[in-house]
């Protein structure tokens, strides 16, 4: 019997081989990794400076611990290069593999801004456990590595997580981003401003409405010069201005790709036998066939679970139901859905704040009809309200 082989052993990996053991305990199942394979949940990273937790105490089990729990085979540090799909194999670092059914959970790749300066190649980025290995020790090798100055190219999800985790641990943060305010692609103006305020609280500074251009070496420190004149000299710089769906294995077995590998309702990328989920996919709805990606936990789980038992024969359609971002900044701890980009024009938020201090923002379209919601402070009964709220698709 040929293997199921899952490419990639992050949480859609490893999701989809927890779900397929649920249902089927006997087919041979192998997970390739160009990684160590070291189970760890990714959205710490942006959360474990304040608790002060290095790499190898966020790796809760080993990749031989997973192997034996899955009942899979693990092969780790191996780079699948190729994927013939007439043949169904694979060519990697390590020889070449036979598959009857194939997942790619091959995640994403950071942006590269493309700075310039002769200290360009000392820009960070966190996109995976061993990334932020390599940025603590960035900042343990500081002279001074309770307070080092960090400048955050990027105010979205990971750079604000970061700057109130960082600042939090005691850093000198700031935040330069090209947007007038943070988090300006998921929140409401207000929720932005409430982030900005309670980050600055924290010590956090910002450069707003301005890019990095360079980033050279200014004696021991490191200067970033932005678009519009101003210099920041820090220790260490992170960029965090997002992350791109890894698609190179997929063009190169000339899978259909848009911004990530495209897939069907049930996850069935455009070749059969072949699935893809997570930071590499680009979902298609199940309501109104529009395609968008997701990178995020809560389709990783809904996805994982689907595609599970699509592997087992029964075609299962992936039920992506709306479900919240939680933006983990404890200073200003927000709970969001986001419009969709194409709508946010035409439509208007509307921001309310509570006897008790919550801020509530609900985005309706042009026709008063509830598409997305942020509130701060959240615990799961405003969810709940907002959520069913947004099922209803309430008219004003
Ligand atoms: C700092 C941070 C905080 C976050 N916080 C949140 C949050 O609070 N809530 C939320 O919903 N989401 C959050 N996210 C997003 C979420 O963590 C990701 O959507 C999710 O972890 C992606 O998992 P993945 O398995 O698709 O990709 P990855 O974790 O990137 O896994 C990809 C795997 O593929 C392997 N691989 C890639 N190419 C190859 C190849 N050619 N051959 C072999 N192996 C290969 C890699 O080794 C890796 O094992 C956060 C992300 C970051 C970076």
């Amino acid at each position: 019997m040929k293997p199921i082989i899952i490419i990639g052993a992050g949480l859609a990996g490893y999701t989809v081989a927890r779900e397929f053991r649920k249902l089927d305990k006997a087919t041979p199942l192998i997970m390739i990794t160009e990684d160590s394979g070291g189970f760890y949940s990714k959205p710490m990273l942006s959360n474990a400076f304040a608790q002060n937790k290095g790499a190898q105490q966020l790796v809760s089990q080993s990749a031989t611990q997973m192997a034996e729990q899955l009942g899979a085979t693990l092969v780790t540090n191996t780079r699948v290069n190729g994927i013939d799909t007439a043949a169904k194999t694979l060519d990697t670092s390590s020889g070449t593999y036979g598959f009857e059914k194939l997942v790619l959970a091959v995640g994403a790749q950071a942006i590269q801004l493309g700075l310039k300066g002769d200290a360009a190649d000392q820009v960070l980025s966190v996109n995976h456990i061993d990334d932020y290995a390599a940025f603590r020790e960035r900042i343990n090798a500081q002279d001074n590595a309770a307070t080092v100055r960090i400048a955050i190219l990027g105010a979205g999800l990971i750079g604000c997580e970061f700057a109130d985790d960082l600042a939090g641990a005691g850093h000198k943060v700031t935040l330069i981003d090209p947007s007038t305010r943070p988090l300006a692609a998921l929140a409401a103006p207000a929720l932005s401003a409430g982030l900005q305020t309670a980050l600055i609280a924290r010590g956090v500074q910002f450069h707003l409405g301005t890019v990095a251009e360079t980033v050279t070496h200014a004696g021991r420190d490191l200067r970033v010069t932005l678009a519009d004149g101003n210099t920041v000299d820090t220790d260490v710089v992170l960029s965090a201005v997002g992350l791109r769906p890894d698609l190179r294995l997929a063009q190169a077995a000339q899978l259909k790709t848009g911004r990530g590998i495209i897939i069907d309702t049930a996850g069935q990328t455009s070749a059969a036998d072949i699935f893809a989920l997570g930071d590499c996919a680009e979902y298609t709805s199940t309501v109104d066939g529009s395609t968008r990606i997701l990178p995020y936990i809560a389709p990783i789980m809904t996805a994982g679970r689907a595609i599970a038992r699509t592997l087992t024969g029964e075609r299962t359609e992936i039920d992506l139901k709306p479900s919240p971002v939680l933006i983990k900044t404890p200073s200003y701890p927000l709970a969001l859905i986001a419009p969709a980009p194409q709508i946010v024009a035409a439509g208007k938020w509307a921001d309310e704040t509570t006897e008790t201090g919550r801020n509530i923002c609900r985005f309706y379209d042009a026709n008063g009809v509830l598409e997305g919601f942020g509130v701060s402070p959240h615990d799961n009964a405003i969810r709940q309200e907002l959520l069913a709220a947004l099922g209803q698709k309430a008219n004003q």
